[in-house]
């Protein structure tokens, strides 16, 4: 049975309005670009419903891309036919068909096309008859079958499908804007970019990292992140912040206790300055509440006075354990759990306050003028602009 495209249904931009056509559009660009391995496959928007047009093509590898495109709720594999009985029937048996050993099924009708002479209970129940003298090894259960064979009666055809796939739900990458994550090669961060990808947000990356304390392999391992996170938003710019100096003068000039709160409020600062350049609205981390000494409330009330920006931080009520199955299914944590030095674990002292006062942090910040280096460092950022390849194995992600 050759299916001819896919029906992708997309939930909960059902209910954004006015604004759904945006939204639509912006889901049809990235299922395109995801599919533009696939030469001749076509992304078409009809009555509010996204088809995938196969032209050919075998729907399985394209139905598993599009598992892992954020704002595709289900799909369907579908054949489409004339409003005609004897077709519907041909084609439904035609599918039904390649089904293997003893299976239990049943017909759901959808009659959105009145002209059509046969109402949906009826023509259920026809069909289903038909469907049981044709194919012996299949037997109705109309509470729960294996097999829900779905007759979409419209005006323009009638779409015969299969069973519904489940997508990753969400809003389509690029509706919500973009954000800048402040990447580690730790487990966290990376899945805090994967949650807020969800719900629309386009990603850059920012990274810090201090040659030759540092080592080259930590950056490559930021680079395979980012790379890892191409599957759902194909393009993606990392800003790489040299960073030693500041730490060394961190280091240096401010006393021990204070050095990490005032290395995070820094980042912040640089990671400000790099999204006003870019025009990006806010910032991301992968901090979660009460994890280490940087994260505790009073931490976070300290580090963030810095900035106006909104920071998102998706992981804040998350546990370890919830994180790390998710990076388990996204597949950074086998590159998260390598050994390769942070900037922020070089220089950290042993015993970092956990209850730092902003005043305090402010005082002693006087103390020193940062300045200039801070400066230097945003002017010394490179962009490594990461894509995604179709060498990229996505069915260890399915
Ligand atoms: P992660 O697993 O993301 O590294 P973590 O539990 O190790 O997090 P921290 O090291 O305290 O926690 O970092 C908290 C957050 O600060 C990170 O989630 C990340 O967003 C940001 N961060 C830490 N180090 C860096 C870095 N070198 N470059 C950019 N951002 C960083
Ligand atoms: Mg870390």
């Amino acid at each position: 049975m050759q299916y001819d495209r896919i029906l992708i249904r997309y939930g909960e931009l059902g209910l954004k309005g006015k604004n759904m056509k945006m939204f639509l559009i912006q889901l049809q660009q990235n299922i395109q670009t995801s599919l533009q391995g696939f030469q001749g496959v076509k992304v078409k928007r009809t009555q509010g419903r996204l088809f995938i047009i196969l032209n050919g093509h075998d729907p399985n590898p394209i139905a598993d891309i599009c598992k892992t495109i954020f704002g595709i709720h289900s799909l369907s594999l579908a054949v489409k036919v004339e409003n005609d009985e004897t077709k519907i029937k041909e084609t439904s048996l035609k599918l039904l068909k390649e089904v293997e050993g003893n299976q239990t099924f049943k017909v759901l009708t959808k009659r959105a096309y009145k002209e059509f002479p046969i109402n949906s209970l009826d023509f259920n129940r026809k069909l289903g008859g038909e469907i049981i003298k044709t194919i012996p090894n299949l037997k109705v259960d109309i509470h729960n079958p294996d097999i829900e064979l779905r007759i979409d009666i419209r005006a323009e055809g009638t779409y015969v499908m299969s069973e519904v796939i489940y997508g990753l739900g969400g809003l389509p990458v690029g509706t919500a804007g973009k954000s800048l994550l402040l990447l580690s090669g730790g487990l966290d961060s990376p899945v805090a970019g994967y949650l807020m990808m969800k719900r629309g947000i386009e990603l850059e990356m920012i990274h810090f990292h201090s040659p030759p304390f540092t080592s080259e392999r930590a950056k490559q391992k930021v680079l395979d992140l980012t790379k890892k996170l191409t599957v759902y938003n194909h393009r993606i710019k990392v800003h790489l912040v040299p960073f030693t100096e500041v730490q060394q003068l961190i280091h240096t000039h401010y006393p021990d206790r204070y050095g990490m709160t005032i290395m995070r409020r820094v980042m912040m600062k640089i990671s400000e300055a790099i999204c006003k350049k870019e025009n990006i609205l806010s910032m991301m981390t992968g901090e979660s509440l009460g994890q280490v000494a940087s994260q505790t409330m009073a931490s976070m009330n300290a580090i963030n006075e810095v900035t106006t920006l909104p920071v998102l931080r998706p992981l804040v009520a998350m546990d370890k354990e919830e994180i790390i199955d998710i990076s388990k299914k996204i597949d950074t944590y086998d590159i998260s759990i390598q050994p390769y030095e942070d900037c922020c674990t070089v220089f950290v002292p042993k015993y970092p306050i956990t209850n730092p006062k902003r005043d305090r942090v402010v005082a002693i910040e006087r103390g020193f003028d940062l300045t200039e280096s801070i400066n230097q460092a945003i002017d010394d950022t490179k962009v490594i602009k990461i894509k995604f390849n179709d060498d990229q194995e996505i069915n260890e992600l399915l």
